[in-house]
């Protein structure tokens, strides 16, 4: 099938090189000029294990194409997946400025189209996103939804650091559908996917998403919770989670104790489940929660670095590791950032490693010193953060 990627960011690129993997001719657009140069020439503009090498084998079998073009990547593709940015704005609410102008772009291209062609919400939107804003911004195309275009919503879980293999081997496909039509046409990308598929209705797509990913952060604040506990008894925390995750009800992944999470996803999507709940008269408790235990968590390593240096003034401390997770280049709200201020703000000369993240945090923290060892970052320090 001829497919368009729109947003070749961490979800748009990895399904990109994904579907041209499984044999689909692919378009990703990108008004990034510099992105979609790099993509052409077989480079890969994110750190993402095995992308490199996936991208330049479908680039170079011509499996998969780079354009700054919507209206031309839109006219020829069955189907058209947006994938670009809904970050938070203010209020906590998802900023829909890119999905919207990417939607308009998409139904300029759709008046190029001849024939039938679905469009899918790749990006995480809450629930009535794609039937109230996306759909009539599609339709100004002069097409009817559900008569001349298809629409679904498929929901991304791919985690960075891990995006390609999570996208080529899903635990299920959540296909939201206008009608029966639109997710037969999805349903057909992924027809040789071995993993379970559901179709649903659009809206329940949308929530499933933001459900999945606020009670995966829940996971990450309870063991907070009582990794703190730990620290005051004496007990190894891991211990406690290999024992709480032998519960097959419960499971061992996302009950890893530590600085709290971060990235682009969880502190974003749980504070606009939030918003949404509240806007529809709910009251959000637990996730409340959720966001207040993991503000208080990022700032606990200083806290507990304290305990042996009361006065942080002058002494050198190792900071290793500075993306929000391993595996990623990815610092967007990566406690490192707050562990980094606080310590600068008592006073301490900071040293900081990374793999791959380091260029990403100069941007935030230009005043530190970097090294491109841990080793030497450990030397002489007063102490090292992890
Ligand atoms: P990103 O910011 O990394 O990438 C978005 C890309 O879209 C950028 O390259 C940007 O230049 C491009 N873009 C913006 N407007 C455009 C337009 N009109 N036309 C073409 N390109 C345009 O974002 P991301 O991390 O890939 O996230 C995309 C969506 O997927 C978000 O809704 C996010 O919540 C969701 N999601 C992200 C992850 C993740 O781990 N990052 C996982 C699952 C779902």
């Amino acid at each position: 099938m001829n497919i368009a990627v729109i947003g070749t960011g961490y979800v748009g690129l990895p399904a990109g090189a994904g579907f041209a993997k499984h044999g689909h001719d692919v378009k990703c657009v990108d008004i990034d000029e510099e992105k979609v140069e790099k993509i052409n020439n077989g480079e890969c503009p994110i750190y993402e294990e095995g992308l490199p090498q996936l991208l330049e084998e479908v680039v170079t079998e011509g499996k998969l194409e780079a354009t700054t073009d919507t209206v031309s990547a839109v006219k020829n593709a069955d189907i058209v997946f947006l994938a670009v940015g809904t970050p938070m704005d203010k209020e906590g609410n998802i900023n829909l400025d890119y999905i919207e102008q990417a939607s308009k772009d998409v139904a300029e291209g759709m008046k190029e189209r001849e024939g039938y062609q679905t469009i899918v919400v790749k990006s995480t939107v809450v629930p009535t996103t794609t039937e109230e804003k996306v759909i009539p911004i599609l339709e100004q195309s002069g097409k009817e939804a559900g008569e001349d275009f298809g629409v679904c919503m498929n929901p991304e879980f791919l985690r960075e650091g891990t995006a390609l293999d999570d996208f080529l081997n899903p635990d299920r496909i959540v296909i939201g559908e206008l009608d029966e039509k639109s997710g037969e046409a999805l349903e057909e990308v992924y027809s040789d996917f071995e993993a379970p598929i559901m179709r649903t209705s659009l809206k329940a797509a949308e929530l499933i998403k933001y459900a999945s990913n606020s009670l995966l952060a829940t996971k990450i604040s309870f063991i907070n919770e009582i990794g703190n506990l730990c620290k005051e008894l004496g007990i190894d925390v891991y211990e406690v989670a290999d024992g709480v995750g032998m519960d097959h009800r419960i499971e061992r992944s996302f009950l890893d104790s530590g600085a709290g999470f971060g990235g682009s996803c969880f502190p974003k999507d749980v504070r606009a489940l939030i918003k949404f709940m509240e806007d529809n008269g709910e009251e959000p408790r637990i996730l409340e929660d959720t966001i207040s235990v993991n503000e208080d968590q990022k700032t606990k390593l200083v806290e507990q670095l304290k305990q042996h240096y009361p006065d942080l003034s002058g002494k050198t401390i190792a900071v290793l590791g500075l993306s929000f997770k391993p595996g990623t280049d990815d610092i967007r709200q990566s406690p490192a950032i707050d562990i980094i201020s606080e310590l600068k703000e008592n006073g301490a000369e900071v040293k900081a490693y990374d793999p791959k993240a380091i260029e990403n945090m100069k941007e935030k923290h230009p005043e530190i010193e970097y090294t491109s060892d841990y080793q030497e970052a450990l030397e002489n320090a007063d102490a090292g953060l992890i």
